[in-house]
């Protein structure tokens, strides 16, 4: 029983990182997404409001499950009895920082490895950011993020 975590901030979730969830689905036994409730940020949706998104989204993937977690994320992946962190990749850009970010849990927690999906061509350009943009100047969202996203996150654009 394989178990992999994909973490992130999700704010909102789009329909790139469901594309990496639907994915890693398929790969491993369990998908665990934890959300993370980072001080350091200033989410638009509460962690509570990204969580119910995430569920929501999900909801027909049976071996998918949400949770949000405080603090290291290796600690949470240990809680979970998992040793895979899943992390999606865009462009160069994000390669820098993942990187860093997979080294330094591999230095704090060995036995825990990272596997990167590369996104899904279409998707290669978008993010929670540009999505949020987006709904400020009233673009139509429904090629960006799941259809439970789109009124909740015209409403909190208001
Ligand atoms: P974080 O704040 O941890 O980067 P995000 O919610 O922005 O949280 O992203 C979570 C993960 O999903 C990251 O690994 C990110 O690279 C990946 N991701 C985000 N958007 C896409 C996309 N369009 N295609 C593939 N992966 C993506």
């Amino acid at each position: 029983m394989i178990t992999a975590i994909y973490p992130g901030s999700f704010d909102p979730v789009t329909l790139g990182h469901l594309d990496i969830i639907t994915r890693s689905a398929a790969m491993f036994d369990k998908v665990i997404i934890g959300v993370l409730n980072n001080t350091s940020k200033t989410p638009l949706f509460s962690l509570e409001e990204r969580v119910n998104m995430l569920k929501d989204a999900v909801s027909d993937l049976d071996n998918v499950s949400v949770e949000s977690f405080n603090g290291l994320l290796v600690d949470f992946v240990k809680q979970k009895k998992s040793n895979i962190i899943i992390r999606g990749l865009r462009a160069l850009t994000d390669f820098d920082l993942e990187m860093q970010m997979a080294q330094g849990n591999r230095v704090v927690a060995p036995d825990v490895d990272t596997v990167f999906l590369s996104t899904s061509v279409q998707y290669s350009y978008l993010s929670s950011s540009v999505v949020k943009e987006y709904a400020r100047y009233g673009v139509d969202l429904k090629e960006f993020v799941p259809e439970c996203v789109i009124s909740q996150l015209i409403d909190k654009i208001k």
